[in-house]
């Protein structure tokens, strides 16, 4: 055990859609930092993360587990406690993008992605709250998106989400601030991640947001690791409520 404030010695942290991506990066920071995790993702329990964090001296658990499916909420954190013990960091994470015209965005893609991207995130901090609560300390991190803040282009449902994600944010801070729990958001930029394929691969859109980023560079998922890590820190205790953008400047322009 150290005194550094940005150590996560005998912390225990579930952090949604870690397989791959922003998730992975994440959970593996949040490892080289001292804490054990439980890896998710929706088909893979995250194989390649748990090697990572394993690497690291850490213990890790996986789940797969579609978060589409309400009774996966309940099976994550009771997994997460009952087999790393507790469970100190949530990290809202997992999420996906329906690219459509809003005239033919079907009920379907529109419900999946509220379901996914917003109501799992509210569920699973009203689990992992409670516990949180009870031992008097927690973090919970959201991931939000640029698109909290702008409306994007063909993807109502996916700005909707994010746009919830920022206040349920503030909201749950607004009520467990003076309990000993953190909540916060962050707000990633365009990152190199399956999530933005579409738009990486469309030559024109691809262009346009490079030209706009003053870092002149997509971020790559380790970018965030980096805010997350403070987030799910001591050194971010009297930050609550938060989103904090982490988008090479985008937001500035
Ligand atoms: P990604 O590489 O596509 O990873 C998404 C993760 O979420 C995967 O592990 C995936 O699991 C999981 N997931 C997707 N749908 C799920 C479902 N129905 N149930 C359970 N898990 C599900 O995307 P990413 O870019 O790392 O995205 C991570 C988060 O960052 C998302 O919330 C995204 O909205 C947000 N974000 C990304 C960007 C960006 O530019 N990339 C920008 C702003 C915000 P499987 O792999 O098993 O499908």
């Amino acid at each position: 055990m150290t005194n550094n404030p940005f150590r996560l010695d005998g912390k225990v942290a579930l952090v949604t859609g870690s397989a791959l991506g922003i998730g992975a990066s994440i959970a593996t920071a949040l490892a080289a930092a001292g804490a054990d995790v439980a890896c998710h993702g929706k088909d893979d329990p995250g194989e390649a993360t748990m090697d990572a964090v394993r690497k690291l001296g850490r213990r890790a658990i996986g789940m797969a587990a579609d978060l589409a499916d309400r009774a996966a909420h309940t099976e994550l954190v009771r997994r997460t406690t009952a087999e790393l013990g507790r469970i100190d960091i949530l990290v809202n994470n997992a999420g996906l993008i329906r690219r459509a015209p809003a005239v033919e965005y079907s009920d379907e893609d529109w419900d999946l992605l509220i379901e996914v991207n917003l109501t799992s995130a509210f569920r699973l901090s009203r689990l992992a709250g409670k516990q949180m609560l009870e031992q008097g300390s927690g973090k919970i991190v959201n991931i939000a998106s640029l698109l909290a803040f702008q409306g994007g282009i063909l993807v109502p449902a996916y700005a909707a989400s994010k746009g919830g994600i920022a206040q349920l944010t503030k909201a749950l801070a607004n009520e467990w601030a003076a309990k000993g729990i953190n909540v916060n958001a962050i707000a990633p930029g365009y990152i190199a991640t399956d999530n933005t394929a579409a738009l990486r691969a469309d030559e024109g859109r691809s262009r346009q947001i490079l030209e706009r980023i003053p870092a002149a560079r997509w971020g790559e998922p380790s970018d965030i690791a980096g805010a997350a890590l403070f987030l799910c820190a001591e050194a971010s205790k009297y930050v609550h409520g938060h989103v904090l953008v982490v988008d090479g400047g985008w937001m500035s322009r």
